[in-house]
This record gives C-alpha cells, structure tokens and sequence, in this order.
C-alpha cells in the first residue's frame, strides 16, 4: 500500500468524486468484488420425514430431515452456491461421541445423499465431537473433583475418526472445528493412510470462544452441559496467538483456513490473509444472521443491503470463502433474481 503522501494526488488537481459519478464509473474503479461463487451455506440435518424445524433465533434456519436438506441445497445450488458445510444432530449423544463416526451416521447419510442426487455442489463436513457429545464439549471430558478437563490427545482418535468416515462417505472437504491441539496433522496422517489423500482440509484455524455462537447452539443441540469452551477456543484479545495458530494447521497440513466468527474479528482475516495468503474463509456466525434478521424485521435496516455490505467487508479483508446463512438469498441477490 501506498506510504508516501507525496506519491498520491493533492485537491484540487485530484478529486476523487470525479470517479464516483455514475454506477458504470464507480464499477470500473471497484476494488472488491462479491459473488456467489464464493459463499457456503451451513445445512443442519436430522434423522426423520418431512421434518422442517425451525429454530428460534435463527429465522429462515431449520433442522432438516433428509428429504427437506436435499430440497435446500437443491435451491442453493441453483442460485449458484457453489458448497454446503454440514451439521448432524443425531437422535442418541453418548460419552464417545458415536454418532459422529458412525458409518451410517446422520451425516455421512447426508453426504452419500447429495453427492449421488447434486455431484457438482461441493459437500464440505463439519469435523467435531460436541453435538454427539452428551455433555455438549469438543473433546472427550476428564471429571475431577475440582471440575472437569477437556483432554486432548484422546479426543483426537474420535476426530479422525470422524473426519475420515466422512471422506469415506463422499464429502469433497472436511473441516476440522474442535481446536484441539494437533488435529489437522491427525486428520492428514489418517486421510492419507486410508487412499484419501486428495480431500482437502479446511481448518476451523482461528475460532475465538464468542458469545455471537449463541444462537447456534440451539440449531445443533450443542450447549456445553458444564463450563464452557474457553479452554480450547482463543480468547477475543488475543491476534498475535490466531497468526500462531494459523500458521501451526497450516505446517499440519491445512489446506484452507478459517476465522470464525466473522464481523467482530476482521482484523484478524485481514492479518492471517495478508500474512500466509493461504485460502482464506470467514464464518459468518448464527449470532451475526440474528442481529440483521431481528433488526430487518423491525424496519430497522435494509436487509438486503446490509447483508451485501457485511459479505463485501469479509472480501475486503481478505476472505475467499464466506460462510454465511444468508449464502441462498445473497447469491439470488447478486445475479438479480
Ligand atoms: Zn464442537
């Protein structure tokens, strides 16, 4: 970027209004662009028919049965979503997060199902332990009298697991979101063991402990039953350490990596895409969807304007990939349908 006030134009031989005069002139001059090709849209899926159910602070969002997850990625795909992040909630939690492996877990049905009906629509599967959880954490709980423990190195037996039933399955990514310490080069040594060493990591890199999850857990079924996740997920103040953290999935074998949640930590996107220039994707997370929707409900905002603006300050920071509820309307909204 430029440094040195010399170098550019000085009022009133430069103005810069002179390119802001007409929408031709401001497109040609555009230094970011949005489109479709770059959105993902998270799906919940559940066991069951027919079944649509809404969550409450995530209007426009439901758990899906199968047959209702293939009609919403269907419409997704045809607005030109190019992929889906998928979530199970399966209808029995344990201690060993079974459910989250199982062969013919909600998920992997999930995947075989829209990999046969929608091949070309990428399938991208969230790799993590806490909706199968019975106690709702990302790990494998140690109880001791003074509380608990999220242990780490035993959780990542059940990760990889997990991450490779899901390749097994026909999921074109996995995406590893517990942030337990050394998963990504777990899930790398497993893949590539097991033939799969062309599914593609994207990693849930730098994924700040936020309150803006709220809404989300409700759609996954994943409060923590105890505590909370501050011992494995980043503390909001801390930049320094996501660039480390980046930077270690990055040496484990990540192949993408990720920021979540979006809006509140900008800074961070545009650090980690300007420092290792990796693909970089952004979560848009269930919080940041309420907040527009509740505020567009009240005739506060302009809901579509607003959304479109939020997804263009993710690019201009510097991500290649958003994640984003709003991914269906925001693609129909960029070609004018
Ligand atoms: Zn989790």
């Amino acid at each position: 970027m430029f440094m040195n006030l010399r170098s550019i134009g000085q009022f009133p031989s430069y103005r810069p209004r002179r390119l802001r005069q007409s929408a031709v002139m401001r497109r040609l001059v555009s230094e970011t662009q949005l489109s479709a090709a770059q959105l993902v849209l998270p799906l919940f899926v559940r066991s069951g028919r027919k079944l649509r159910k809404a969550i409450n602070a995530m209007p426009g969002v439901f758990q899906l049965s199968l047959d209702e997850l293939l009609i919403e990625a269907t419409q997704a795909h045809e607005a030109g979503v190019p992929a889906v992040l998928l979530f199970g909630i399966p209808d029995r939690k344990d201690a060993k997060a079974s459910g989250a492996y199982a062969a013919k877990g909600i998920v992997q049905q999930a995947v075989r199902l829209l990999k046969k009906e929608l091949p070309t629509l990428l399938v991208i599967t969230d790799v993590c332990l806490c909706e199968y959880m019975e106690h709702g954490h990302c790990g494998i709980v140690h109880k001791t009298k003074s509380g608990a423990k999220i242990l780490n190195d035993p959780s990542l037996k059940l990760l990889v697991q997990t991450a490779v039933s899901h390749a097994d399955a026909g999921a074109d990514i996995v995406a590893p979101s517990d942030m337990m310490d050394g998963r990504v080069r777990a899930i790398r040594e497993l893949l590539d063991q097991r033939g799969f060493e062309e599914t593609p990591i994207l990693s849930y890199a730098a994924k700040f402990a936020s309150a803006f999850y709220g809404p989300f857990r409700e759609a996954a079924e994943s409060t923590p039953q105890f505590g909370d996740r501050r011992s494995y997920q980043m503390d909001a103040g801390n930049a320094a350490e996501a660039l480390r953290e980046v930077a270690l999935d990055i040496q484990e074998g990540a192949d993408m990596v990720m920021v979540k949640p979006a809006l509140a930590y900008l800074d961070i996107l545009y650090r980690v895409k300007a420092e290792f220039g990796y693909p970089t994707a952004t979560y848009a997370v269930s919080a940041e969807h309420a907040m527009i929707k509740a505020a567009a409900a009240n005739g506060w905002i302009d809901e579509r304007a607003v959304t479109l603006e939020s997804l263009l300050a993710m690019r201009r920071a510097g991500a290649d990939i958003i994640i984003t509820y709003a991914a269906t309307d925001a693609a129909r909204w960029l070609s004018g349908k």
